[in-house]
């Protein structure tokens, strides 16, 4: 996760005369000096609430450039941007996020960042962001996943036992067994997901050709309960029914 420390509105001119129009004034939106929104006035949230955040930088129309789309959910008092994950299965191509999801972790806005976001950009507020879902975190955990050992985005959610060798505790395949049946459940899960105290679960060892990665995509709760976690500290867990 990319915890957002200092997010800035700055003044910005685009190039436009290629598309016959001038040039045309706007503000993007910094985060720690990376850019997160190149043209505020000119974005848009879809009826899915997927937003191009990076818009065509020679024309300044939504969809003209592939890539550059976020979704937002809010995690308890926190905003976290999420790929599109549905659209990816239909292009991942068209709607990848934004290239600083790879660079610096997925955007998660706390606090008082997520209050500044709001304020400096109306539709990201806080307050109308709809929950994330279970099974968005669920697709959040195979989107995280070293070396796409729960498939690749847009594919089914399947662990990739070639590519384990150990477990820090526990017996590999049924702690592989118990990621499956946490994953199976969460993606079938559509309530609304809200943080809960936790501790790390087992780490995994992957094997390959560029060294040994640990992976922890597991918590446990405080009654003991293996959960997914949205950024590998925090449990997320359904509303009480
Ligand atoms: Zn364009």
């Amino acid at each position: 996760m990319w915890r957002i420390q200092n997010l800035e509105k700055r003044e910005v001119t685009l190039d436009f005369s290629s598309a016959g129009m001038g040039s045309f004034r706007t503000s993007a939106l910094t985060a720690d000096d990376t850019t997160i929104v190149n043209a505020i006035s000119l974005v848009e949230m879809e009826d899915d609430s997927c937003v191009q955040v990076l818009v065509c930088t020679e024309c300044g129309i939504v969809r003209c450039e592939s890539g550059g789309w976020v979704r937002s959910r809010r995690f308890g008092d926190a905003l976290l941007w999420l790929p599109c994950f549905e659209r990816i299965s239909d292009d991942e191509v068209e709607y990848r996020p934004p290239d600083f999801f790879k660079a610096r972790g997925l955007p998660f806005f706390e606090g008082a960042s997520a209050e500044r976001l709001g304020d400096l950009l109306p539709l990201f507020r806080l307050e109308t962001t709809p929950l994330a879902t279970l099974r968005d975190v669920a697709l959040l955990t195979q989107w995280l996943a070293p070396w796409h050992v729960l498939g690749r985005p847009g594919e089914a959610v399947r662990v990739k036992r070639e590519l384990l060798i150990a477990t820090s505790s526990g017996e590999l395949e049924s702690v592989v067994d118990q990621i499956e049946a946490v994953l199976d459940e969460a993606l079938a899960d559509m309530s609304s997901a809200r943080p809960a105290h936790a501790t790390p679960g087992p780490e995994l060892y992957l094997d390959g050709p560029k060294g040994t990665p640990t992976w922890k995509p597991l918590v446990v709760d405080d009654l003991g309960r293996v959960r997914i976690s949205v950024d590998g500290v925090t449990a997320a867990v359904g509303d009480p029914a």
